[in-house]
């Protein structure tokens, strides 16, 4: 079936399958609709068995000539690539803005410039990674970093272009071959993404994307057997069924998951500093894994931190997110919006009490307004579960010790914010159990600093050289310095 180019203002966008160098329509395809209005923006490819097959094919076959560049010859290609991503800047604004409702603000002045740093950053520190030497008295070790194989990656709706090549850039740096699955509710900017590696002359089956649903598309290509790495961020439930996927052919994966981090706000925190930074935290309608969703403040100043955190909430411009004053958009789906408001019915229901918001918005369907849930218990399902959309709790607690139980008690551990006189913040960031910890501080995300969660928040870190320890394969040659003398007596 031929697929109509999809068009987003001025911008049109393939809705067919990217396949060794070329576009490939899908027998099928699947409705796309915008969160902003729930108009239908066209139909997008259904991957099949066939286009998994050949995308898989074109990535083994582009292996063999991808890896055996060095990364300094690889380097002008994906400079390229990261070229051709910036000249496509207003495109992928546009387009992400209206297929997953990201404010376009944060696309030009965030996403977009980042997803360019993704890809020339690893492809730069990528030249590190040439034969590390180590020296011992018995032998030279000669410690290479060998690309692994085909890469295979799945990315959710929330972030898809930033989080595409945030595991594009250092699996093409190390001289991997990919398949990228993107998300099927958000699946635009990875279309063109593909046009821009296209035009980069990155050599065709080096990146391929194929279109498709997860339970279809994304789990054929994780449970194949010549793919020799799975990168995924997503949820919970689906990570499991990667692993297990993955883990039938002994595949590593690197799972970026969900989180309930706490929002700690010690005694002694600045208050103002404090709320601006939580009501950071309705940002993209909440659907943020690192967001701060438990507000733990301490009961002393909990009364204070609500007054000034309300008139900055009442503030928040909540409409389209192409608007440029726009702070809050949409939710991306009538089912999650479905699933959001149900958290908050159900906690309402058990006792919990709203201090605003709690339903939809009027601007629109998929609109919810910015909502913090109190008077909760640990063990209720909204303190314990990701809500990912504009849903905060609030908690208080009365010494550290307190602070950290909270903060430690549910089954996520992906990240945290603490709020406080730095060293005693820093005291108690040492004792949250989490991937990571901001400071009087939210959002910093250096490329060289590892990323990702413990418990069910994920497995393996991303960024700097965490990324690379996963793309590739540490191969160790031993050189001994003396003639070596079999013997049984050898250790
Ligand atoms: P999801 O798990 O439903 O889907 C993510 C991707 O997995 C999609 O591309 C989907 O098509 C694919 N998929 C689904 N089933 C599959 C299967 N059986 N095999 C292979 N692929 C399959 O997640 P979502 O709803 O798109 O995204 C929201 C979730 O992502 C939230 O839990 C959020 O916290 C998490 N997230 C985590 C991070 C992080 O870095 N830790 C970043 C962003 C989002």
């Amino acid at each position: 079936m031929s697929t109509e180019p999809l068009r987003i203002g001025d911008h049109l966008v393939s809705p067919d399958h990217y396949i060794d160098g070329a576009r490939v329509p899908g027998q099928r395809s699947f409705e796309l609709f915008s969160p902003i209005d729930q108009r239908v923006l066209g139909h997008v490819a259904e991957g099949d068995e066939e286009h998994v097959e050949a995308a898989i094919q074109a990535a083994q076959r582009a292996f063999a000539s991808w890896s055996a560049l060095t990364a300094a010859q690889r380097l002008p290609c994906l400079e390229r690539f990261a070229d051709e991503i910036g000249r496509r800047a207003q495109a992928l604004c546009a387009v992400e803005s209206t297929d997953a409702g990201v404010l376009l603000s944060r696309m030009q002045h965030g996403v977009v410039p980042r997803a360019m740093l993704n890809i020339r950053w690893f492809a730069r520190h990528a030249l590190e990674l040439q034969d590390r030497p180590i020296d011992t008295e018995q032998a030279r070790h000669i410690v290479r970093h060998d690309p692994a194989g085909v890469t295979v990656i799945i990315t959710p709706w929330n972030a898809p272009l930033m989080l595409s090549t945030w595991k594009l850039g250092p699996a093409l740096a190390a001289g991997n071959t990919c398949v990228l699955k993107p998300p099927e509710w958000a699946p635009l900017t990875c279309s063109l993404l593909a046009d821009a590696a296209d035009a980069a002359g990155l050599p065709p089956g080096v990146f391929n994307v194929v279109q498709g649903t997860g339970a279809t598309t994304g789990a054929r290509l994780v449970a194949d057997p010549r793919v020799a790495r799975v990168s995924f961020t997503g949820s919970v439930p689906t990570a499991r069924r990667i692993a297990q996927a993955a883990g039938a052919n002994l595949v590593p994966c690197s799972l970026e998951l969900g989180g309930k981090s706490p929002f700690i706000v010690l005694e002694d925190a600045d208050l103002d500093a404090a709320a601006a930074t939580a009501t950071l935290m309705y940002r993209n309608a909440g659907q943020v894994c690192l967001a701060g969703t438990r507000l733990l403040v301490h009961e002393q100043v909990a009364d204070e931190f609500v007054a000034r955190m309300r008139p900055l909430v009442d503030q928040l411009v909540i409409g389209d997110p192409r608007e440029e004053a726009t702070e809050v958009g949409p939710i991306i789906h009538p089912r999650q919006v479905e699933r959001v408001q149900g958290f908050v019915d159900r906690a309402v229901a058990g006792g919990a009490k709203l201090l605003w918001g709690g339903g939809r918005h009027a601007f629109g369907a998929l609109y919810f307004s910015p909502t913090l849930v109190t008077n909760l218990q640990q063990d209720d399902e909204i303190v314990q579960n990701e809500v990912f959309g504009p849903v905060l709790t609030l908690q208080t607690f009365g010494h550290d010790d307190e602070a950290v139980a909270l903060a430690n008690g549910t089954d996520y551990g992906l990240g945290g914010v603490c709020y406080g006189e730095t060293a005693h913040a820093t005291a108690v960031a040492e004792r949250v159990r989490t991937g990571f910890i901001w400071v009087n501080s939210f959002g910093i995300r250096d490329l060289a600093a590892p990323f990702g969660g413990i418990k069910r928040s994920g497995i393996g870190r991303e960024g700097g050289e965490w990324s690379f320890e996963f793309f590739c394969d540490v191969k160790d040659i031993v050189l001994p310095k003396k003639p070596f003398r079999a013997s049984f007596a050898h250790r």
